[in-house]
């Protein structure tokens, strides 16, 4: 099987090569995103694109590879609301993804950017480096008796709901498929709603689609407490930006963590240091002291790494084969 990789970083290309070792595909990395101006770069023999979070798989785009030859595409992610999959199946062109790769890792980083923020070790670091030990404006809250508000209790979200119970929080959670070992476990289920006025810390752990896009937006926002603290470490398209951006200049929202944003595709996974950002909502965005940002790092553990490259070779086997994945995304 010759497999071509897009928007591919070091550390994929050192993690599936490692993997790649039980089955010896041959494997071609490039760097470039998948979009219009390089469906061109497949080459003759290679039948498997294999895509990360912001490469584009529209129709248009599905069609190219199809006539370059690609009959398979195999995300190496769990989120899909990049890829047309109506188009896909039109074309009998399988996707696979990697539902479940350490969810830990994601709901940890959530944990992490909860912290971090609340008790602003970010600022805390740099005070530090200059030598300014002073405590003025570094101030948290105890997250200890606190309502957290979780939206999606699927594999992050469930873990994420048992972490803050450990730190003795009360958790609400919406989902349209509860989970009865979450209610065991003390997670009262409410309407989305309920979630947002109740909450003190607003976490989004549900897939990006159309009932999902802008759930966070300037209605939904006027029904959380003052002061909330939101974190999303799902999609970056959950929440209308702009509205958010109003409500922190305003204090509605207290404070902001992210590991997604809904123009990321512009920006992450590059380093534009030397750039000049000509999206005017970031760059708004990045200036609010309580607003901390990740750059998708989400998954990016040893374990995530190494599962994300075996489940998505095992893929490739079944397909190779012609068996069936259990890993298919269908419509
Ligand atoms: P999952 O499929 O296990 O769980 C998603 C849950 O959301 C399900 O329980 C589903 O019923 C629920 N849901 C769907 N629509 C909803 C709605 N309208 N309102 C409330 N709940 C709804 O997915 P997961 O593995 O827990 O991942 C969650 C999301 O995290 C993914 O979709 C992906 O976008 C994101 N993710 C981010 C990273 C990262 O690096 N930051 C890594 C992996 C996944």
């Amino acid at each position: 099987m010759h497999i071509l990789f897009y928007s591919a970083q070091p550390y994929d290309v050192k993690y599936f090569t490692a993997a790649n070792e039980k089955y010896g595909y041959h494997l071609r990395f490039l760097e470039y995103p998948l979009n219009a101006d390089n469906t061109a770069l497949v080459k003759p023999g290679e039948t498997v694109v294999c895509a990360f979070v912001n490469d584009r798989l529209d129709a248009p785009i599905l069609r190219q590879l199809y006539d370059k030859g690609i009959r398979l595409i195999a995300l190496r992610a769990a989120g899909f609301n990049n890829v047309d999959l109506k188009a896909a199946a039109s074309l009998q062109m399988p996707v696979v993804r990697v539902p479940a790769y350490s969810p830990h890792a994601v709901a940890e980083h959530t944990v992490a950017l909860l912290l971090g923020l609340n008790r602003k070790i970010y600022k805390a670091y740099n005070r530090i480096r200059d030598n300014n030990f002073t405590l003025n404006g570094l101030e948290g809250f105890d997250l200890y008796g606190k309502t957290v508000g979780v939206i999606g209790t699927g594999n992050i979200g469930a873990i994420f709901c048992r972490i803050m119970l450990g730190f003795g929080c009360r958790v609400i959670a919406y989902d349209m498929h509860e989970d009865p070992r979450l209610k065991a476990a003390g997670v009262s289920y409410a309407s989305a709603d309920a979630v947002f006025e109740q909450a003190d810390i607003i976490s989004l752990h549900c897939p990006l689609t159309p009932a999902t896009q802008h759930l966070v937006n300037a209605g939904t926002i006027a029904k959380m407490k003052q002061g909330v603290f939101l974190l999303n470490t799902s999609r970056g398209g959950l929440i209308d930006t702009p509205a958010v951006v109003d409500a922190l200049k305003s204090g509605h929202i207290g404070a902001l963590a992210i590991d997604v944003y809904e123009q990321e595709e512009h920006l992450f996974f590059h380093d534009l240091s030397g750039a000049i950002i000509q999206d005017d909502v970031w760059s708004r965005l990045i200036t609010f002291p309580n607003v901390v940002i990740t750059s998708h790092q989400g998954f990016f553990t040893h374990e995530a790494l190494t599962q994300i490259a075996e489940t998505t070779l095992h893929n490739i086997a079944c397909f190779e084969k012609g068996l069936p994945s259990e890993n298919q995304v269908t419509l």
